[in-house]
């Protein structure tokens, strides 16, 4: 029988499909599939599992509030600290960021960049990019706007 690779097939596409949505958060993705994967490979009415607790998210190697400094984000699969996540848990974990969100339950808002290195970032963007691409307003209008 073939069923169960049909079953993985729909459910991928289900969740792909609600992973498209704007409105879909990681965490609601992660339910989705557990559900999905639960009722289908369930089947006859042998759900005695707790639901409350989803069983994809791990465990972090560190607790999550301490996960964070200004200078540092901790990768919460191994507890190291990165000024970014994304390469290192790329390169060493083998996650998209997404994957790692979705692995411990972090909102979609949780920055993987340590703040000091993410206004480091765009203090440095502002001082090459704007000076380069910002025009002087034409001198027509800067004469309107003077009043004189
Ligand atoms: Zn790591």
């Amino acid at each position: 029988m073939t069923t169960s690779d049909t079953k993985d097939e729909m459910i991928s596409r289900i969740v792909a499909a609600y992973a498209g949505r704007p409105d879909v958060g990681p965490n609601e993705i992660v339910s989705l599939f557990n559900r999905l994967r639960h009722e289908m490979a369930g089947g006859a009415g042998a759900v005695e599992m707790p639901s409350s607790e989803p069983q994809t998210i791990a465990e972090a190697a560190i607790p999550l509030e301490r996960a964070m400094t200004r200078d540092k984000v901790y990768c919460l699969c191994c507890g190291k600290g990165f000024k970014m996540l994304k390469r290192h848990i790329g390169a060493e974990h083998g996650l998209t960021e997404a994957e790692y969100r979705a692995r411990f339950g972090l909102a979609a808002d949780v920055p993987l960049v340590a703040p000091s290195y993410s206004s480091k970032k765009a203090k440095y963007a502002k001082e090459t990019g704007f000076g380069k691409y910002a025009r002087r307003p034409a001198r027509k209008t800067a004469g309107i706007l003077n009043k004189t």
